[in-house]
């Protein structure tokens, strides 16, 4: 794993930044760039990248994909209003002109390699994905670009900005390619090829007239489907899209209801995300991993490691006692009953005695979402077929 310092000493990353400079209005349009480049990077964030604010290259392919229904039960992005948004900048931001996309690397990280495969130290591990080992990079991102906003709206009276964190109705990762940051990988993750693809972004609209990057247009992934072949749910599509109905991260995160029976047992012992597709990408193999994570904070919720502890813990949580456990974390997006689902998932998908005895408990929770799925990892454990329930 490669370590990479973090970041630079906050004296120099004032630097060029100090009161008494002449206003951003005379200052030359190449100039004022740079100076919001380092205003970012002095934010903490890793890669700063511009991009003119058209309508995003793939607005087609994003069309197709949500006529396809691919979206599965996230509505809220098929909203007309959404869709006229995403795929135009000026909608979310009236005059903007440039769209500064910013990233943060999170890396690979310790846990790689083995976790959750035969011969991990932890046996019945519960699998998380990498950026949810810490804070909700939702607060992360939001915090360092309220932190860059003011400090852009110092040198800049009268700009006007509007921040958006993965939910906003901007196609990040198109904006990300055009600014220069990277390319969209057979797997849908924007690769940078130093930084690989464990890594967040974040898009500042602005009406700001900023010199653009070179868009990154080269195709690394060349002849190589690693991605596509290891996807245990055959969510990844030709076309570079995703369908999310399939998505170990979609079923374990944003679904709400039960899990299709026929996806659970692909489900392995992932419980909140995946990253499948990312640890089998070549570029990933010596992709840096930050010395201070990013997300990382002192007093962060960390849960049980194993499915087993995690799902006593859960079980023993009302709602109000989940949300106050888990303050601060990406866990309280599908709550205590959806990750107690995906832990009854993993809990039959493993078999162990443990296991069991933990998933005969689970079957009289007071959700029948997992009693349900408790049943199905009870049926699955005793042999009585995958689909039953
Ligand atoms: Fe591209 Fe291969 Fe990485 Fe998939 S695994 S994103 S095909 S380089």
């Amino acid at each position: 794993m490669r370590r990479v310092p973090a970041g630079r000493p906050v004296s120099e990353r004032r630097e060029g930044l100090t009161p008494g400079e002449p206003p951003a209005g005379a200052v030359s349009r190449a100039a004022l760039t740079e100076r919001v480049r380092r205003a970012a990077l002095d934010c903490g964030f890793d890669r700063v990248g511009f991009a003119p604010a058209d309508p995003p290259a793939h607005a087609d392919t994003y069309r197709a994909w949500l006529g396809r229904g691919h979206h599965g039960a996230m509505g809220y992005m098929a909203r007309e209003d959404a869709v006229r948004r995403r795929l135009d900048p000026r909608e979310a931001l009236e005059g903007c002109r440039t769209i500064i996309v910013v990233t943060l690397v999170y890396g690979p990280g310790e846990v790689a390699g083995d976790a959750g495969m035969p011969g991990d130290p932890v046996p019945g591990r519960a699998m998380v994905a990498r950026y949810a080992r810490g804070r909700d990079y939702h607060d992360v991102f939001e915090e360092r670009l309220d932190r860059l906003i003011d400090v852009l709206a110092a040198e800049t009276p009268g700009a006007s900005f509007r921040r958006y964190v993965d939910y906003g109705p901007v196609l990040e990762r198109d904006h990300a390619q055009r600014a220069g940051l990277g390319w969209i990988g057979k797997n849908t993750m924007l690769i940078h090829p130093d930084d690989g693809s464990y890594v967040m972004l974040g898009e500042l609209l602005t009406d700001l007239d900023l010199a653009p990057d070179d868009p990154f247009l080269p195709d690394r992934c060349g002849t190589c489907r690693r991605c596509l072949d290891a996807c245990p749910t055959d969510a990844i599509l030709p076309d570079r899209t995703i369908d999310a109905r399939r998505c170990i991260s979609y079923l374990t995160i944003e679904l709400r209801g039960s899990i299709p029976v026929e996806l659970r047992p692909a489900m392995g012992t992932r419980v909140f995300g995946c990253d499948i597709c990312q640890e089998v990408c070549p570029w990933n193999a010596d992709a840096p991993t930050p010395e201070i994570a990013p997300f990382a904070a002192p007093g962060t919720p960390v849960p049980p490691e194993t499915l087993v502890e995690w799902a006593g813990e859960l079980a023993r949580l009302d709602d109000d006692g989940f949300r106050e456990r888990y303050r601060g974390t990406a866990f309280r997006r599908p709550g205590r009953d959806g990750l107690l689902r995906n832990l009854a998932v993993g809990l039959g998908n493993t078999g162990s005695a443990d296991a069991r005895a933990m998933l005969e408990r689970l079957v009289d929770d007071r959700s029948e979402l997992v009693a349900e799925h408790a049943r199905w990892g009870l049926a699955r454990i005793e042999g009585t077929g995958p689909d039953e329930r």
